[in-house]
């Protein structure tokens, strides 16, 4: 695929390979030009995001998955610098607990939605119950793989509910992955992030693309669509996330609520 002209979202329906994905695309900008256009995105998310939370009839999801150290924690940065706390939900999904265990997998990702009027930022979601459930084999195939249509018709509720999804995922190559972990081992302010699985889960490396082409392919319908992102570069991913969910949040269109203009006369 010519990097040029890479798309960041394949029609519903058509195989989705990551192979065919350039992780390092940028549409040949420059960082200070990205972060200057990714600015300027972020102050109108703010307007915008104050608009859907003084409306509050509808609700936004933006789903962020990706393998360790696709940049899933710098997105999120990059948009809670552009939308007021007060609008915005950030959810990070782990291993499930006993609890979570103890009921059907969608049931801490329903409880995580947001209300009208906010934003959500999933960092994680349910697509770990069809990744790196079926990697790891937590559960038997039959299982995860009844889960794509329990996903569709999951987010076809929240759709027709009026929750747009902006489902983006953080593509980095397998280089660019090496090159993150080696810095996690050696900055003492990163170590922490890295766990025991971290380092397992690179040796699945094919495993884990595979789960995801089959993923993306599956769930990427009209009603919830996904992102190929690419996320080599920090600050063309950022850029990409900021455009995406600016352009979501402009078509939704919110409204203020109509002013009673009897309150005009009640002021003594
Ligand atoms: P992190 O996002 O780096 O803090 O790590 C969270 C870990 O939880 C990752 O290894 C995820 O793969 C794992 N995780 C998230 N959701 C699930 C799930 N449903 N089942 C198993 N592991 C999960
Ligand atoms: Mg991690």
């Amino acid at each position: 695929m010519g990097s040029s002209d890479q798309p960041l979202h394949v029609p519903a329906g058509r195989d989705i390979r990551l192979a065919d994905f350039d992780a390092d695309y940028h549409e040949g900008l420059d960082r200070d030009a990205a972060e200057a256009e990714t600015r300027r995105h972020c102050d109108a998310l703010d307007e915008l995001a104050y608009r859907l939370f003084a409306e509050a009839k509808r609700a936004v999801i933006v789903v962020l998955q990706g393998i360790d150290t696709s940049g899933k924690d710098g997105t999120i940065r990059m948009l809670a610098g552009g939308i007021s706390p007060q609008c915005l939900d950030v959810k990070s999904f782990k291993a499930p607990s006993a609890l979570e265990l103890a009921h059907d997998f969608l049931w801490r990702v329903h409880a995580a939605v947001p209300a009208h009027g906010r934003i959500g930022i999933f960092n994680r979601s349910h697509y770990e119950d069809v990744v790196v459930v079926r990697v790891r084999k937590l559960v038997p195939k039959e299982v995860w793989k009844a889960r794509y249509d329990q996903i569709n018709a999951f987010e076809k509720l929240l759709a027709d509910g009026g929750i747009t999804l902006v489902k983006c995922f953080l593509h980095i190559s397998k280089k660019e992955q090496r090159e993150r972990l080696e810095d996690r081992l050696r900055d003492p302010k990163k170590q922490w992030k890295l766990g025991p699985d971290d380092l397992t889960d690179r040796t699945r490396w094919d495993d884990f693309q595979q789960a995801y082409d089959d993923a993306l392919t599956l769930c990427n319908t009209e009603h919830a669509p996904w992102h190929v992102v690419p996320a080599d570069k920090k600050w063309y991913r950022n850029l990409v996330v900021a455009r995406l969910v600016r352009k979501t949040l402009e078509q939704l269109d919110p409204r203020f609520p109509p002013f009673d203009s009897r309150l005009l006369t009640k002021l003594d």
